[in-house]
């Protein structure tokens, strides 16, 4: 079976900096992929190729078996890839609500005419993409916040809100850059319980970068760990966590929550 996802052999330097070195792996549909390593590992960087904003010098990253070369983030987006950035990138002048149905929108086809002449089918799919949204937003716990500005939101929250973008515009393949930092506890069991629904979808796939690393336990199927731009160690949470070269890689690392 062809993984949805495969990293194959992929290289960055920003200058003189090797972010990414030969790094390889697959997401499978149905499965959690744990992405972890220090700060500076090159987590970040990986999901930026993924996702369209970095080019890599060498490699290449194949969606259902095709290459993607050259692909612009809205092109990607059009393909399934929902992306939560480690500094999330909303519209900060509108509503949480715009933000979520301007996602759902690119989703949705109805000629630009049909827009333009006021079709009954596009108020029909207006209100449709509304329930839709809202659904989603009080799955996420943002109801009473949909009418605040994007940027008045506390970090965590905007990235619920990305999280919440990426579920209105049905992505197959979702990119979380440490989705929990900025939440509290109740909300960070919230937001685990939805990476677990997730999964449960048909033709669904998870890359998390997490540094809490009982939530890596609890979620993750396979985890690959990073150093210094290279894979130092792959398997499953329990066996990477007790691996000395990943154990040696965080030491001198201050995050509180590191194994
Ligand atoms: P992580 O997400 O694992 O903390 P990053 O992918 O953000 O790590 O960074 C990996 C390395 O690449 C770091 O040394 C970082 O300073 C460097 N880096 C990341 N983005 C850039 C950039 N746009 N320009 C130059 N260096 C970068
Ligand atoms: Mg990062």
């Amino acid at each position: 079976m062809t993984a949805m996802l495969e990293v194959d052999d992929l290289s960055v330097s920003f200058g003189g900096v090797h972010a990414l070195r030969h790094v390889s792996f697959k997401a499978e549909v149905g499965a959690i992929v744990g992405l972890i390593g220090p700060n500076g590992a090159g987590k970040s960087t990986l999901l930026n190729c993924i996702s369209g904003i970095t080019t890599p010098s060498g490699g290449a990253i194949r969606l259902d078996g095709q290459a993607l070369r050259r692909i612009t983030p809205d092109a990607l987006a059009a393909r399934g890839v929902g992306r939560v950035f480690q500094h999330p990138d909303l519209v900060g002048e509108l509503s949480v609500l715009d933000n979520l149905l301007i996602a759902r929108h690119r989703s949705l086809r109805y000629g630009l005419l049909a827009e333009w002449l006021g079709l009954p089918r596009v108020a029909a799919g207006e209100r449709e993409a509304e329930r839709m949204v809202r659904g989603v937003a009080a799955r996420l716990g943002l109801e009473p916040l949909l009418h605040a500005a994007a940027s008045s939101l506390p970090y965590g929250h905007r990235k619920l809100v990305e999280l919440g973008r990426a579920m209105v515009m049905e992505s197959r393949l979702f990119l979380l850059d440490e989705p929990i930092a900025g939440l509290n506890e109740s909300e960070i069991e919230k937001l685990e319980t939805i990476v677990r629904a997730l999964r449960e979808q048909p033709g669904v796939a998870v890359v998390l970068v997490e540094h809490n690393m009982g939530l890596v336990k609890r979620l993750c199927d396979h985890v690959v760990v990073l150093d210094a731009g290279q894979v130092i160690a792959r398997g499953s949470a329990g066996e990477v966590l007790s691996d000395p070269k990943v154990l040696l890689a965080y030491l001198g690392e201050e995050t509180a929550d590191a194994p």
